[in-house]
């Protein structure tokens, strides 16, 4: 082990590693059942992704209009693509109501109906009647303003639990000791000192990796260190080749306009005036789900119908909704207008284009948090000590393709049901097995490694390589030719981290080395979602190879699962099997959804 490094020890019952939404909803869970929990951030609690959440949370509360869970499970099921796991998928519909009145309990502040009740909102692929329709409004909102309004109810009620917050430290790597997790290792970025968590459980709510595109609406902190963890113990990620793209990023600035624009009643026109979304999806039209959307809006573009004087990009209009409305509903983003697009959109349309948005992929889980590898042939194998929520999680519930406002209720719901877990598992006061010198001695010596490095690629410039090279090789449409190229452009890139090269060596505020620290997180995923997406020969969810345009659930109704091997440019080999998609439903009271063709 390199020797300047002193590690300071902690021990716990759990340490949840990420405070946004669902991480902050796993602490309080564990830390109510009087477990000794712990909570490290990268960044203040309040700062996590799920601050920038806009448009709302889905639940079927019905108050405004009919509704039922089943509704609700129909439309996820639908939405992805007969990827998600029906027993997974109808725990969160049936438990969303709960969580909802949970928040209000707790002082979530949303808007209001005129009787009082929560406000709630049309969104994509959100219908009546098991997808017969009319839509349904279902999403509940706090105007466009819905992750601030929840991450800060959620740090608030974490603050009165005895949860201890370990802030701006850093998580290097899992202590992983015989197919066990016993904690965590992580830099305080404040001082350099390093900290040694050991614990009965691990929770990872590291959020998503959009950053390792070029365009995303998604924080740069979304690295997905998690998934990088993940794999560098070994362990696989599920579903990377689904990637979705949000239909309405402002052009060029990539900050994101949420559906909830579109469900207040926006839409979407051509070049040539046309609001084209009624020729791809007759029914739902501009609240069809967000991948036949995009695709819809990439096709225009390609067919030379986009907007603007390099047609790329598409209108989106607000300009005929009632300004009172506008500023009740929508402040957020008439602000976001003016500030990014440079647009009065009381008046005039937005430019948009399609924009990376959210990971359907991450950490196989399944419904109590627990994640999941395939042993001996057994593909739901629980990995003892470790766990996985939110966007850093698969359940899977979104499949190939996750319905708006499904992610903010996947927080609350699933983070409460693995701190339910580990208060249900654990022995109180259990003895702590012991750490592992292997593990501390991996992680520091790829930290020092990286400290150190005085090859010639800048980390910036590795990093906007990797960006480039998955927005155009890995995005809306993909074919057989592109993801090739794509794979072979990957490992490239992949291998340059041998030779990168960094120029700060102190240890205080070393935001050189913990840039570094991510892209390598972010490149071993960039290689596994490549090979994955150029492995599925089929078109499903937000998945779609041209070359074979159709779904083929003979051969492709299955989970992918990727290990890779390597990091820091050395090996770099990932390894794809399957699991099987859960064909069964939790309880009897509600059918097992056959599939079908999917159509708006
Ligand atoms: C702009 C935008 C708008 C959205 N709007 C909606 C919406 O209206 N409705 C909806 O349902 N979904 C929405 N989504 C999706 C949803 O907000 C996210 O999927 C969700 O908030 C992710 O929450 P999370 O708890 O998984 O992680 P995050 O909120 O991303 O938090 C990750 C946490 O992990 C910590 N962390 C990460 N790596 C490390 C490390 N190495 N060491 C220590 N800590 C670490 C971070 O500090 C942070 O606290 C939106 C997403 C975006 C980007």
């Amino acid at each position: 082990m390199p020797a300047a490094y002193q590690i300071v020890d902690h021990v716990y019952d759990a340490v949840v590693v990420g405070a946004g939404g669902s991480g902050l909803r796993a602490v309080m869970e564990c830390a109510q059942s009087g477990l000794k929990t712990a909570c490290i951030t990268k960044v203040f609690p309040t700062r996590s992704h799920t601050v920038a959440a806009q448009g709302g949370i889905a639940a079927s509360l019905g108050n405004m209009g009919p509704d039922h869970w089943t509704w609700h499970m129909y439309d996820t099921v639908k939405g992805s693509d007969w990827l998600g796991d029906q027993d997974a998928i109808e725990y969160m519909v049936r438990e969303a109501p709960a969580a909802v009145y949970e928040l209000e309990h707790a002082g979530m502040p949303f808007s209001r109906t005129d009787e009082g009740r929560i406000y709630q909102r049309p969104f994509g692929g959100m219908m009546q009647n098991m997808g017969e329709g009319p839509p349904a409004q279902r999403t509940c909102a706090a105007a466009d303003r819905t992750g601030h309004a929840m991450l800060h109810t959620l740090y608030q009620q974490s603050l009165r639990y005895d949860a201890d917050f370990y802030i701006e430290y850093f998580a290097l790597d899992l202590i992983m000791v015989d197919g066990e997790c016993r904690g965590v290792i992580a830099l305080c970025m404040e001082d350099g000192s390093i900290h040694r968590f050991r614990s009965h459980n691990t929770v990872l709510a590291t959020g998503g990796y959009g950053r390792c595109y070029y365009s995303a609406t998604s924080a740069h902190t979304c690295t997905g260190d998690g998934g990088g963890m993940v794999l560098r113990a070994g362990l696989p990620l599920q579903d990377m080749e689904f990637v979705q793209f949000h239909p309405t990023g402002i052009y060029g600035a990539g900050v994101l306009i949420t559906e909830g624009a579109r469900g207040e009643g926006g839409y979407l026109t051509n070049s040539e005036g046309e609001r084209f979304m009624e020729r791809y999806a007759p029914s739902a039209k501009d609240l069809a789900s967000r991948d036949v959307v995009s695709r819809s809006m990439a096709m225009e573009m390609r067919e030379g119908r986009g907007v603007g004087p390099h047609k790329d990009h598409i209108f989106l209009h607000l300009d005929h909704i009632d300004p009172k409305v506008l500023h009740e509903r929508l402040p957020g983003i008439t602000e976001t207008g003016k500030i990014f697009a440079g647009v009065d959109l009381t008046r005039q349309p937005l430019p948009v284009t399609p924009t990376v948005h959210y990971n359907m992929g991450g950490i196989p889980t399944n419904f109590h948090g627990e994640v999941v590898n395939l042993v001996d042939g057994n593909p739901d194998a629980v990995v003892p000590g470790l766990f996985a929520v939110g966007e850093a999680a698969c359940v899977s519930v979104h499949g190939a393709n996750r319905l708006g406002s499904n992610s903010l209720i996947d927080l609350v719901v699933f983070g409460r049901a693995t701190g339910k877990r580990i208060a249900d598992i654990q022995r109180k006061d259990a003895p702590h097995a012991a750490a592992s010198t292997a593990a501390d001695e991996a992680a520091l010596t790829r930290l020092d490694r990286f400290r150190h490095a005085d090859g010639a690629a800048p980390t910036a410039e590795i990093r906007l390589d990797m960006q480039r090279t998955m927005q155009k090789h890995c995005a809306v449409f993909r074919d057989n030719a592109l993801l090739t190229e794509g794979q072979e452009r990957i490992t490239g890139i992949y291998k340059r981290m041998a030779d990168v090269g960094i120029k700060d060596r102190s240890m205080i505020w070393n935001t050189d080395l913990v840039e570094t620290l991510e892209l390598d997180n972010l490149v071993a995923q960039a290689m596994v979602t490549m090979d994955s997406a150029a492995n599925r020969k089929e078109s499903r969810g937000a998945h779609v190879n041209e070359d074979y345009p159709d779904r083929d659930d003979a051969n492709w109704m299955k989970h992918t699962i990727a290990t890779f091997e390597g990091w820091g440019g050395e090996g770099g080999k990932t390894a794809i099997d399957y699991r099987p998609v859960h064909d069964y439903t939790l309880t009897d009271e509600v059918e097992y959804i056959k599939p079908k063709k999917r159509v708006y």
